[in-house]
């Protein structure tokens, strides 16, 4: 056996680059499918590392590749770097404060994300430079965040030809993810009407916004009447102009519809149709929709998620200095419920005495500096939105791991997580994920027997089931162009 470790050091020798270009981008903060300076600084960091880059990769402006080695073992790290709009924020400031008002910011930690694969991709390289078989592919996905990004590239034939993807998403908690994500379709619904004096001749308008109003209650309605887990929100998005006593010919939501499964998903999306068709007829107006994106749920593979959270646990959680402790928990005294709870609820008469009495001991941690027993990671409070990983999991085996890199109840896309994006806590929950990836993929790389596995796993699932692409003709857009 190899001492797969020693190629884990690459990282921590690298460290400085490594948290420079995660502040970097931090700064940049672009929006989907804008990251133009971030991915530059990406590709340039491969470059630099002797890296194969392919800028544009799968038709996707601001995707790329980055890939060193040949033949297989074929491994894929996967990276994200836009940011979300409106949550510009002063970095390590505990009070919210914008930078510039109305500005956006890295309120989902993927200046992290996207780092963090690279260091893993980097460390996966040194072991392949030792003359180990096998290719690492660093994809660069833009546009996560209200994009599916990946669904896009999936479409266009990416990851189908690896053996295994891995990746991580920054979080409050150092655990496997073993949960699924909700499946998505986010539409665009346009009604047209006829304009005319709101006052003065009323009896000739035909209100586009009182269609939009019908179909957003419609659809509130239709809420009792879902799964349990399906979600459907919207955004309005045009409400036909400032003025009341002009009666509105155009209004304007974007819908996003989410469910366990992409055939729920898709069912429920049928159902909300029927609705805009509804109150298109009641106000004798017209509608029409256009389908902006879609994602699949993530399908979990068990041998994936067990190699990660051995490696998560021989490499270890970071230490961190009295400081990050003392800042941690000005953080979450920041939060609704500020008292740093991490799970809910420990009564499950299934669980393994001793994990339930480790979680009790740890419900109260300044950081959340413990690795979550996988058999008790469903108490954990966290996901629950969709995420376009879930497109690569249906190419090819993959498994994914939080770390944390936020105080305990940091809410996800809030000013807290974007002021902590260069923190301490941030930048060595960062490498953490790096190492663990790199770790689990090398040790997956050394014993053929358990990729097939997890292969024969992915396999098993995906039998009787259907993948849903983004139909053909629908391209990837910045939110700001979504029209
Ligand atoms: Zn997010
Ligand atoms: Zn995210």
């Amino acid at each position: 056996m190899i001492d797969a470790k020693k190629y884990i050091e690459e990282i921590d020798k690298k460290q400085d680059k490594l948290t420079s270009l995660s502040d970097e981008i931090w700064g940049y903060a672009e929006t989907a499918f804008t990251e133009f300076q971030s991915v530059e600084a990406l590709q340039k960091f491969f470059e630099s590392e002797g890296f194969l880059v392919t800028p544009h990769a799968y038709g996707v402006e601001t995707a790329f590749t980055a890939e060193y080695g040949s033949g297989t073992p074929r491994v894929g790290v996967l990276g994200e770097f836009d940011a979300l709009s409106g949550l510009s924020q002063v970095s390590d400031l505990i009070e919210k404060k914008a930078v510039t008002e109305g500005a956006s910011g890295h309120g989902c930690g993927h200046n992290l994300l996207g780092v963090g694969s690279a260091a893993a991709a980097q460390a996966i390289k040194k072991y392949l430079e030792d003359g180990h078989a096998g290719t690492v592919v660093y994809y660069g996905c833009p546009g996560e965040e209200g994009g599916s990004g990946k669904a896009f590239m999936a479409r266009n034939g990416a990851f189908k030809d690896l053996d295994f993807a891995l990746t991580w998403h920054p979080a409050t908690v150092n655990q496997v993810c073993k949960d699924s994500s909700l499946a998505n379709f986010q539409v665009l619904y346009e009604f047209k009407g006829i304009s005319a004096h709101a006052a003065g001749c009323p009896e000739m308008g035909r209100s586009a916004l009182d269609a939009l109003e019908i179909m957003n209650v419609g659809t509130n309605f239709l809420r009792e009447h879902m799964i349990d887990k399906a979600r459907v929100h919207y955004a309005i998005t045009d409400t036909g102009g400032y003025s009341p006593n002009v009666v509105q010919s155009e209004a304007k939501a974007i819908y996003l519809i989410r469910a366990p499964k992409v055939g729920q998903a898709a069912e429920l999306y049928k159902r909300v149709d029927k609705i805009a068709e509804g109150a298109a007829i009641m106000t004798e107006t017209t509608y029409s929709k256009q389908l902006i994106k879609s994602c699949a749920n993530l399908v979990s593979n068990r041998v994936l998620e067990q190699a990660l959270y051995e490696a998560m646990q021989e490499i270890g959680v970071p230490s961190y200095t009295e400081d990050a402790y003392e800042r941690a928990e000005k953080y979450t005294a920041t939060t609704p419920d500020g008292s740093g709870r991490v799970f809910d609820d420990l009564i499950d008469d299934h669980l393994i005495p001793e994990n339930v009495e480790y979680l009790r001991e740890k419900k109260h941690s300044r950081i959340n500096d413990f690795i979550v027993p996988y058999e008790t990671i469903h108490l954990v409070k966290c996901g629950g939105g969709s995420t376009d990983v879930g497109d690569a999991s249906w190419m090819c085996p993959t498994a994914q791991i939080n770390t944390a890199t936020w105080a305990p109840q940091t809410p996800g896309h809030s000013w807290q997580v974007v002021s902590q994006g260069k923190s301490e806590i941030a930048h060595k929950g960062m490498l953490y994920a790096g190492k663990s990836i790199a770790l689990a993929a090398i040790k997956m790389m050394e014993e053929p027997e358990r990729i097939a596995k997890a292969r024969k796993e992915y396999d098993e699932v995906m039998k009787d089931q259907e993948y849903i692409p983004i139909p053909e003709g629908i391209e990837p857009r910045p939110i700001s162009a979504i029209k």
